[in-house]
């Protein structure tokens, strides 16, 4: 889950918002469609900054979304501005806040209730995305195989995942790379089938 956390473990004094990778990326995809990476092109250019990161979550701080800010009232709508070039929905996220204090990290912590809480704090991971290797490769399948049987084939494999089908007016490059590991090692399999 993306999400506004103030965790001094983490994260010092800051708040942050940590944001999932594949939720960030499949929203810069569908409103800008650059194709480039929607962190390094577009976050930090518009003045936020990488505090950490980790596999398939980023978190973030800067200006109108941790900064200057009424805490009460927290809205990813700065980030959304700049990844993806449209006004934000305005809508109102929560802060959690980790209890990772001396208290709560001794005795009997790593069992029971606050562990459990932990756990559940934590960022959620995802699978990697598709490899340089099997995009090159899937590009080489799209022109052998032709645009119609790829189309079915990619709806077909993204089915039941969180990557959306394939837009109408969505270029193969940028279709390609919202497939994950996973998915892509799939439609591979499906499109040297028989
Ligand atoms: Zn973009």
């Amino acid at each position: 889950m993306s999400g506004f956390t103030r965790d001094t473990k983490r994260y010092g004094d800051n708040l942050v918002y940590e944001a999932l990778g594949s939720k960030w990326r499949r929203y810069h995809d569908t409103h800008c469609g650059c194709g480039l990476n929607w962190v390094t092109e577009h976050a930090e250019p518009a003045g936020f900054t990488v505090v950490r990161s980790g596999t398939g979550w980023v978190a973030l701080t800067g200006p109108g979304l941790t900064e200057d800010v009424d805490e009460s009232a927290l809205t990813a709508n700065a980030l959304w501005e700049a990844v993806t070039g449209k006004p934000g929905a305005g809508w109102v996220e929560p802060l959690n806040i980790v209890d990772r204090s001396e208290a709560a990290s001794s005795g009997r912590s790593t069992t029971g209730a606050a562990a459990a809480k932990r756990r559940e704090r934590r960022p959620e991971a995802e699978p990697e995305p598709a490899t340089d290797k099997q995009l090159k490769y899937l590009t080489t399948l799209v022109s052998k195989v032709g645009r119609e049987r790829f189309d079915t084939a990619f709806n077909s494999v993204v089915q039941g995942t969180e990557i959306a089908p394939r837009g109408t007016d969505e270029k193969t490059g940028q279709a390609l790379r919202r497939l994950t590991q996973p998915v892509a090692r799939k439609l591979i399999t499906t499109l040297v089938g028989p």
